[in-house]
């Protein structure tokens, strides 16, 4: 008998309903939920292939099903039990912890694990061990977006939604490939432009990419410069009158300060730096600010920037000097990366913040949460960040590091630092779904986690609709579920360093959902009203929804009040600074990264289903035509790729995406189809061999979209 299970898909952030089809441990199928205000039922290649992933052939092909040691590094994991493998690592943390102090552990978590999850490593590092050393790779994704929220609006809150579509005027998308990262949000961009052809969209991007095809106006920006477009928009409309002075009067401050620093961005200043016609920046300028209703969709392109911050914070000025925003159909609208970046937001689950939108640096929000979870303090100083938390291992400072649910070795930025920290480190643990993640061979201790389709929990996707995630079979193997692995080693600790009680009462998912929705009470993102029951009767819902409430709220700060101290928002002073590595007469190109439309992440679940393939079939560089005519490299031929930091030979390819001077290479080949080596001879794999660890200085996310390289024939 077939049975039906209704979830949410584990791969990108607009989160889409699915229903899982299943006969006993076996996953059968997989549709959309027609039901899910996400996707109303479809499904983009990825999702709808999901079932393939979770046969019983990958299964036993790719998946960890046992707890693994290794005492020797030299040699190969064996198995052992679970209770062995965490009384094992709950001596060993807590050696560490007794010889070096709290801040000599660290873990490193994703935007992949759910909401429960997340609150459980959280609490778990900042509660019961006492350090802020807990980030996530959501740092590599959404934490610039995080930081240009709060500093303009006052909390990190997406104010806008998916149904806002539907009611813009003028879509303004940046450094965002929607076609292909939020493929099905992007099917909904498309049926707006069709049941509306008035609706402008305008494009800015350095790459023509496949979301370019829908645009009225394309802005083939220079890498890096969008501040300086954002600014020099905000310029022209000062100058044509088209902002509009009673919103920035009633609503904002710190208009006079930004007002002086675009005054220097001139149409001539900005079409020479972003390398764009003034006309075009004129039109933009006047689609933007004269629409009945703007709405801008953003993703890595502004937040994995070494101004990261700054750009999102000048985009949001826009909206803020135009009032475009609080209205159907308007808004600054950032696109979440990962199904849960936003959950780990939420809980905290960052070395900078706290649970429930709380800050670190907060004297009361750091005694509340004490008090929440029953502990005497939360420590003060701030966690390491991803890539400080890495170069602090490497350095020796780290000595003690936990990974769940991502693979550090593939997808960090220079992965020269990364492996080094991973070898120095005496006791690194991976939890993990998947045996095949290049970041699995150098664990001591190897713990087989549960994936799609066999664990519960909760999701929030980009426009802040909390879903739930269901099992529809049981956990294969040994594998259990993330926030019960993390309970299960916390209560150990806790006898490890002699506590008498236990902060992790958790029995079920629920209990920890339970706990996470009262720590949100009077917050921006209040759920004290959302049960696990409402969700299963009434289905996915948006937060806040506070006690008593029975519905989320679709759009915020329609009232014009903002959750800063005087309810006012914040225009921010957002000076342009170039790309933190220029290309240079030795590294001539500019490197970008990003996604493919059929792949995710290292591949470690796409990677098994062989028509996701049948898009790009192997890691190839695209580079400009003209570019490879001056050097003489013809279509197929290899090339070394080289940074400062490392090598990598691929093939070449044409594209006519890739403007002068700049190559693309996607994120997702690892070991197995992309080896390279560091300058100094370690061996290396994929793109990230070459990537700069440079980050925003506030956001402190890592410049994934800039490296300059040379690109040689081979
Ligand atoms: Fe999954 Fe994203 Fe595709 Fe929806 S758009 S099916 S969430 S990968």
């Amino acid at each position: 008998m077939t049975l039906e299970t209704r979830s949410t898909c584990p791969y990108c952030g607009v989160g889409c309903g699915v229903i899982i089809e299943s006969q006993g441990s076996e996953i059968t199928g997989v549709r959309g939920d027609p039901d899910h205000p996400a996707n109303f039922g479809r499904l983009c290649t990825k999702g709808s292939t999901l079932h393939l992933t979770a046969s019983a052939t990958v299964t036993r092909q790719t998946r960890l099903l046992q707890p693994m040691q290794r005492l020797v590094r030299a040699e190969a994991p064996t198995a052992v039990t679970w209770d062995t493998a965490l009384d094992n690592a709950a001596g060993k943390f807590a050696q560490v912890i007794r010889d070096h102090g709290p801040d000599s552990v660290g873990f490193y978590v994703s935007g992949q694990l759910l909401t429960e999850d997340y609150y459980v490593f959280n609490k778990l590092a900042k509660g019961l061990i006492g350090t802020n050393n807990v980030d996530t790779n959501s740092r590599l994704c959404m934490s610039s977006a995080v930081a240009g929220y709060k500093q303009t609006l006052g909390a990190d809150a997406p104010p806008a939604c998916y149904d806002d579509l539907k009611h813009a005027d003028c879509l303004f998308i940046v450094g965002s490939n929607t076609a292909w990262a939020h493929p099905i949000l992007f099917r909904r961009i498309e049926d707006a432009k069709a049941a509306n052809p008035a609706l402008k969209i305008i494009v800015a991007d350095p790459r023509r990419t496949d979301t370019v095809e829908i645009a009225d106006l394309f802005l083939p920006i220079q890498p890096g410069t969008d501040v300086m477009l954002f600014n020099g928009m905000l310029h022209l409309m000062l100058w044509e009158g088209w902002i509009d002075a009673k919103y920035i009067a009633a609503h904002t401050n710190g208009f006079d300060a930004l007002k002086a620093t675009v005054r220097e961005c001139t149409p001539d200043k900005v079409a020479q730096v972003c390398g764009i016609p003034k006309e075009d920046l004129l039109e933009a300028a006047r689609l933007f600010a004269t629409s009945p209703a703007t709405l801008s969709l953003y993703c890595q392109g502004l937040n994995q920037s070494s101004s990261g911050t700054a750009k999102n914070a000048a985009l949001i000025n826009l909206h803020l000097a135009t009032a475009q925003i609080g209205r159907a159909g308007a808004g600054p609208f950032s696109l979440t990366g990962q199904p849960n970046a936003m959950g780990g937001r939420e809980v905290g689950g960052l070395a900078n913040l706290l649970s429930a939108h709380r800050d670190l640096a907060n004297p009361d929000h750091r005694a509340e949460v004490a008090a929440l979870w029953g502990v005497p303090s939360v420590p003060e100083k701030p966690g390491k960040t991803a890539v400080e938390m890495f170069q602090a291992a490497a350095d020796g400072e780290i000595r003690a590091l936990w990974i769940a649910c991502t693979n550090p070795a593939q997808s960090m930025p220079d992965q020269a630092t990364v492996r080094r920290a991973l070898e120095r480190a005496e006791f690194v643990v991976v939890q993990e779904a998947f045996a095949t993640t290049a970041t699995c061979a150098f664990a001591d201790l190897l713990l087989p986690a549960t994936t799609w389709g066999e664990k519960e929990g909760t999701v929030t996707n980009s426009e802040r609709r909390i879903s739930r995630v269901r099992p529809a079979v049981p956990a294969p193997g040994e594998a259990r579920n993330d926030w019960s692995i993390a309970v299960a080693f916390a209560h150990r600790l806790e006898r490890q360093l002699g506590r008498a009680f236990t902060l992790f009462p958790y029995e079920t998912a629920e209990s920890v959902w339970n706990e996470h929705r009262e720590s949100t009470r009077g917050r921006d993102l209040d759920i004290t009203g959302l049960s696990y029951a409402m969700l299963e009767t009434a289905g996915p819902q948006q937060w806040p929804l506070k006690e008593g409430e029975s519905t989320g709220r679709v759009r915020l700060y329609e009232d014009g009040v903002f959750p800063t101290p005087d309810g006012r928002a914040r225009f921010v002073d957002t000076v342009y600074k170039p790309v933190a590595e220029a290309r240079e007469a030795r590294y001539p190109f500019s490197l970008n990264t990003g996604r493919l439309r059929d792949q995710w992440h290292g591949m470690s679940r796409t990677g098994t289903v062989g028509r996701l393939f049948g898009h790009v079939s192997e890691p190839v560089v695209q580079m400009n035509a003209q570019d490879m005519a001056r050097r003489q490299i013809r279509e197929g031929d290899l090339v070394h790729l080289t940074s400062k930091r490392g090598s990598i030979m691929l093939p070449a390819r044409a594209s006519a995406e890739v403007g002068l001077s700049q190559a693309f290479v996607a994120m997702h080949w690892g070991e197995e189809y992309l080896s390279g080596c560091s300058s100094n001879g370690t061996r290396l794999a994929g793109i990230n061999a070459l990537t700069t660890p440079a980050y925003c200085p506030t956001s402190k996310q890592p410049e994934l979209k800039h490296t300059p390289v040379k690109i040689l024939k081979a």
